[in-house]
């Protein structure tokens, strides 16, 4: 299905709606029923039925219709956070006595997920340095159910192949799941590589103007449905439909969006690599970076997140670099228009700050939707300021 049409026309039923180019915010709770048997059979199956906006809205309906096709799976769902379409299908695929191999270091409250919240249920889960494909291998057991992938990372940018990922959890019969936020699906498309549920958080890229909260899941029909119909249901972590129409509207754009993105992001680092106060820089599609050609071969384009350090990483050298930005903004997230700016150190003790441990050192940076030149000037400012 062309992109184009995804994203300006699939699921817009716009005759039934006066015409409108926009899609109409279906701001109900509920939907009515003219006889008993329409109503029962809704009741039977809150999948197939707009109900109740706990499980179905028309508005949420051309979302999921436009995502699953982006990712070319059969369904879709979406969640009132990118966390929630990570922690329901979990909750949905795996009981007590259950084991799940992780790649190392995946999103902050993901780990705390598989740490603390799974172990409270005496689901185990094993966490794998994922840019060998034997480890998922070696930490196999008999009862492993899921290995959950995040390719790239958002930190450290490790990736994981993922075909090879597919086909060994295939031979064992264990569900694969990846956090595919960073590239969404116009960059890498997980499902094609045999990837069984794919989650994003639609908070960055999807929504694009750091104004809404949200979360994707994909996947077959079976699987959606069966997280529907239990803990979807039960979390009651779904979206508003203004939220989703917030979505929808940043479909619109996102071609453009992630282009501009992965442009200037490629011209900010070619600079930031000849100055002599920056000692590493970690994006995937740079020439350097250390899986370069396993990046170019599953992913068609690079988003705007990278992280790099300073030839001084002293810690006052690193909060005066990220104290003298003044266009790039300090804040978490990403995604957005807004270049931002994130040193690890904000996340640690100042006591805690290990000057030997490489991941303490990372500045993440991700470059939004400004002039690359604007961005450019900032960061000489700062390091001028700062060295
Ligand atoms: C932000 C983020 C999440 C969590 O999404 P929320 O919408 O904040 O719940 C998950 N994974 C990655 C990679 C993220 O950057």
């Amino acid at each position: 299905m062309d992109i184009s049409y995804i994203i300006n026309e699939l699921g817009e039923e716009r005759g039934s709606y006066f015409n409108a180019v926009a899609p109409p915010i279906i701001q109900s709770s509920n939907f009515t029923f003219n006889t008993v048997d329409d109503f029962r059979n809704a009741l039977g199956d809150e999948f197939e039925a707009n109900l109740y906006s706990r499980g179905n809205n028309p508005t949420l309906n051309i979302l999921r219709q436009k995502l699953a096709a982006l990712d070319g799976a059969e369904d879709a769902l979406v969640f009132s956070s990118g966390i929630a379409a990570i922690t329901v299908p979990v909750l949905a695929l795996l009981k007590q006595g259950d084991h799940i191999i992780s790649v190392d270091n995946p999103y902050s409250w993901t780990v705390k997920l598989f740490k603390n919240f799974l172990a409270k249920f005496g689901i185990e889960t094993t966490f794998v340095d994922g840019t060998k494909t034997e480890n998922f291998e070696f930490a196999l057991r008999p009862n492993t159910r899921l290995i959950y992938l995040e390719s790239p990372n958002t930190f450290s940018y490790d990736l994981q192949d993922l075909q090879a990922v597919a086909v060994l959890a295939k031979q064992h019969g264990i569900i694969t799941m990846i956090d595919n936020s960073y590239c969404t699906p116009l960059f890498q498309q997980p499902a094609k590589l045999g990837i069984d549920l794919v989650a994003q958080s639609a908070t960055k890229y999807i929504g694009g103007h750091s104004d809404v909260v949200a979360g994707i899941l994909t996947g077959s029909k079976a699987l959606i449905k069966k997280i529907f119909d239990h803990e979807f249901m039960n979390t009651g972590a779904s979206l508003s439909p203004h939220s989703a129409w917030l979505l929808i509207r940043g479909l619109r754009t996102l071609p453009l969006r992630l282009q501009r993105s992965f442009e200037s992001t490629g011209k900010v680092i070619a600079w930031l690599k000849q100055q002599p106060q920056v000692d590493k820089v970690l994006w995937p599609f740079d020439g350097d970076f250390k899986q370069a050609d396993l990046a170019r071969q599953q992913m068609t384009g690079c988003g705007g997140l990278f992280s790099f350090t300073l030839k001084d990483s002293t810690l006052p050298k690193i909060e005066a670099f990220c104290n003298n930005l003044k266009h790039i903004l300090m804040a978490v997230s990403w995604g957005g228009h807004e270049s931002l700016v994130i040193p690890a150190i904000a996340g640690i003790a100042k006591t805690d700050y290990d000057i030997g441990n490489f991941r303490h050192q990372l500045i993440r940076v991700y470059v939004g939707l400004e002039e690359p030149e604007y961005l450019i000037n900032d960061l000489k400012r700062s390091l001028n300021l700062s060295f």
